[in-house]
């Protein structure tokens, strides 16, 4: 009996405990697993052909059976605190945007290494619609596939790795990864935690899962999924208005899944998970930057066991000319009310404002001129 043909893998979509056995299927060699595994996410090739410590029929082989498609980078922006935005073409056409975000940069003064964060995205597009978002003034295109999310950082590793990263065993030269760029993870939510387990394997690119974020703007059923992984990744939920009536304003999805219902989820992933959730609370001039906006925000948080503000003070965007950043003393005494109150907050600067870091902004303003 003749089964399913077997179809070709994306290289990257292939968690490295997965090698093995699609060898095996394919009637090659299972100890060439961890060769094929040294030259992913050791040597970082960008093609077969680079892997040179396999046979030349093998790599062809793996080149028909496991293609690697590298994107293209389509454009690449590098703003003066060092913050890297890359716009990368994928096979169909479609592109994606990514941000390479480094603090600290060569060596803090006790010797550590400075941080690189990388933020990837999910999705061509976004379907959520928030109001002060780029990513979703044109509507969802598609979902990304797990490779074409793994591929993000592989382009990063081809661009960014130190010779410092290639002494150290050729290790990852990214220490931090957030998926806060295009697109809803939740509403991809199978893909991204291919990708993301792939990206944490320890025969992987070995990424910490407690360094790998989430953000979601609050599609209530990836909460549990999330809690079931039984995984260390940390989550961020964008909240930006303490009551429905505004948040539906800023936030379509907030019809859906309404403030209650999205704080009783987060509750109950703190208490399945003992993690504690992030919010992200952008600030926009006028309408949610209040003093009461601040001090209802601080009733409502404080119905959690624990959680952390992130203040986010709005990257203006062309779409909605109307939306503007408060000014500096606003966001400080909304940021006072938060501390006041003992919830942890953080005012966040805004990084790589002169190369439109802000999600969505490179692709949107690359499509317009195509
Ligand atoms: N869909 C996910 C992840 C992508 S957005 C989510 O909503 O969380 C990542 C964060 O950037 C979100 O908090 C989002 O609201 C915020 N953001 C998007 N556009 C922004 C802008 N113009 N200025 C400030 N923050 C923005």
């Amino acid at each position: 009996m003749e089964g399913e043909p077997i179809r070709a893998r994306p290289a990257w979509s292939v968690h490295p405990d997965e090698w093995r056995a699609l060898l095996v299927e394919r009637g090659m060699r299972a100890f060439r697993a961890d060769q094929i595994l040294q030259a992913l996410y050791r040597d970082w090739i960008q093609s077969w052909d680079e892997a040179t410590t396999l046979p030349k029929d093998l790599r062809a082989d793996l080149a028909r059976e496991f293609p690697l498609a590298v994107p293209k980078v389509l454009a690449s922006e590098r703003a003066d605190d060092g913050t890297t935005k890359l716009l990368l073409g994928l096979a169909d056409g479609n592109s994606v945007e990514t941000v390479v975000i480094p603090a600290g940069t060569a060596k803090s003064s006790d010797g550590r290494p400075g941080r690189l964060t990388q933020c990837i995205s999910s999705q061509v597009g976004c379907a959520m619609g928030c109001a002060f978002c780029a990513s979703g003034a044109k509507g969802l295109v598609r979902s990304l596939a797990s490779d074409e999310i793994v591929a993000q950082v592989m382009c990063a590793q081809h661009l960014f790795a130190t010779p410092e990263n290639k002494r150290q065993g050729s290790g990852l030269c990214l220490t931090n990864l957030v998926v806060m760029g295009m697109g809803e993870p939740f509403a991809n939510y199978d893909e991204t935690m291919r990708a993301l387990k792939i990206l944490n394997a320890g025969k992987g690119p070995n990424l910490g899962a407690r360094h790998i974020t989430l953000s979601t703007c609050g599609v209530v059923p990836g909460f549990k999924r999330l809690a079931a992984e039984g995984l260390q990744f940390e989550l961020s939920v964008s909240l930006h208005a303490p009551n429905d009536e505004l948040r539906s304003q800023l936030m379509p999805v907030n019809r859906r899944w309404p403030i209650d219902e999205l704080l009783a989820a987060c509750r109950e992933y703190t208490r399945e998970t003992g993690r504690v959730i992030t919010f992200e609370y952008t600030l926009v001039k006028g309408l949610n930057d209040s003093r009461a906006c601040a001090e209802e925000l601080v009733r409502r948080l404080k119905t959690l066991p624990s959680c952390k503000v992130n203040l986010i003070p709005l990257s203006p965007v062309d779409h909605r000319p109307d939306l503007a950043t408060p000014d500096e003393a606003t966001q400080l005494a909304f940021l006072d009310v938060l501390m006041k109150a003992r919830i942890q907050t953080m005012l966040r600067r805004s990084r790589g404002k002169d190369v439109a870091a802000a999600c969505g902004q490179l692709r949107l303003r690359t499509v317009k001129q195509a």
